[in-house]
Parts: C-alpha cells; structure tokens; sequence
C-alpha cells in the first residue's frame, strides 16, 4: 500500500479583513461545513486551526489564523504578517466600506508581508440579496492588484473549500 507522500512544511495562512466581514464564519464552514448564525466574540485573540489539505496526492498542511478583534487598520501588529505564507482578504459584498478599505489592507500587506506571499481576495456573503459590490468590482480590484479573486459565501459554503484548496495549490507550486 502506498502511502501519500505528507509535506513537512505548515503554510501560515491568515484571514484578513474589516470586522464582520465573515473571516470566522469563513474558517468555521471550511473547518466543520457548518454556518452558525449565532454571532462570534469579536474580542477573543487570534487563534488558529490546522486543516490538512490533499493536493495532487500530497497533503499540505495550513495553518490558518482567525484575525479577531484586531481587524481595525494598522492595528494588526506586522510581525504577524511577516512570516504568512498566505493571506486571504476578505470584504462583505454587502458593505462598501469593507470593499473601498481593501486598497489600505493591500497597501499593508505589501509593505509588511514577503513579497512572495500567495494572495487571494474574497468578496464574501455572496448570498445576500442586499449585495452593493457588484462582482466585476472585485473582479477590477483584483486585476488591478495581480491577485486571486472568488466570490463565496460562508452560509451557504459556495466556494469556500474551492477557495482554500486553490491557495493551498498555489502554496505548493510555488515551493
Ligand atoms: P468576522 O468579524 O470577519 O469574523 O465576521 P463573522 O464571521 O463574525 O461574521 C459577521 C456576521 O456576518 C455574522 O452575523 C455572520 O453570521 C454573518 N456572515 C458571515 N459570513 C456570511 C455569509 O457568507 N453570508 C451571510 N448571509 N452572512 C454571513
Ligand atoms: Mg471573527
């Protein structure tokens, strides 16, 4: 029987964002497929969760941490950006605030983060009616920056797994 071949390396993946935005949901349905619609403490410190993914037969391990109560600009310390290997930036495709403030989250992440850091920005709550960033918002904002982009919802899971298994794939190219 052969076994899977199992990279050493943990990839330190962090989710990004202005509070509300569904960082935690996002872990949370990526984590246990399940939405809890009750509300989470926004005051708790960072934590984080190891999920082991299988890409191409290998599996990848991420390290993924849950930015809370720490989501308000500069005010994430950047050492804690400095050895990410990974970020996903999340904004709420209901809140224009949260989509105009990922231009400071980026000019951040690029003054403080490695230059090679795997970057995707996530335009989440795509189930809601009430959206008021249009896709091709976030599809421009992307471009513009050379980063990833995907719509998802932590509700209903769209594109939640696909999201984390696209970066974990990129992780392990780029090693
Ligand atoms: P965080 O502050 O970025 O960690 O955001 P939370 O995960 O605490 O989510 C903030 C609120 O948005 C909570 O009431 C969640 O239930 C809700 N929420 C998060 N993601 C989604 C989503 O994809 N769709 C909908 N409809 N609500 C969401
Ligand atoms: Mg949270």
């Amino acid at each position: 029987q052969r076994e899977e071949e199992l990279e050493l390396i943990v990839h330190k993946t962090i989710l990004l964002g202005d509070s509300g935005v569904g960082k935690t949901s996002l872990l949370v349905q990526f984590d246990t497929g399940k939405f809890n619609t009750g509300t989470f403490s926004a005051t708790v410190g960072i934590g984080f969760t190891n999920k082991l993914v299988t890409v191409d037969s290998v599996k990848v391990k991420l390290q993924i941490w849950d930015t809370a109560g720490q989501e308000r600009f500069r005010s994430v310390t950047h050492a804690y950006y400095r050895d990410a290997h990974a970020l996903l930036l999340l904004y709420d495709v209901t809140n224009k605030t949260s989509f105009d403030n990922i231009r400071a989250w980026l000019g951040e992440i690029r003054e403080y983060a490695q230059d090679d850091v795997v970057i995707m920005l996530l335009g989440n709550k795509a189930d809601c009616s009430e959206r008021v960033v249009r896709r091709e918002d976030g599809e421009r904002l992307a471009r513009e920056y050379s980063v990833a982009f995907m719509e998802t919802s932590a509700k209903t899971g769209l594109n939640v797994e696909v999201a984390f298994m696209a970066v974990a794939r990129e992780l392990k190219s780029r090693k």
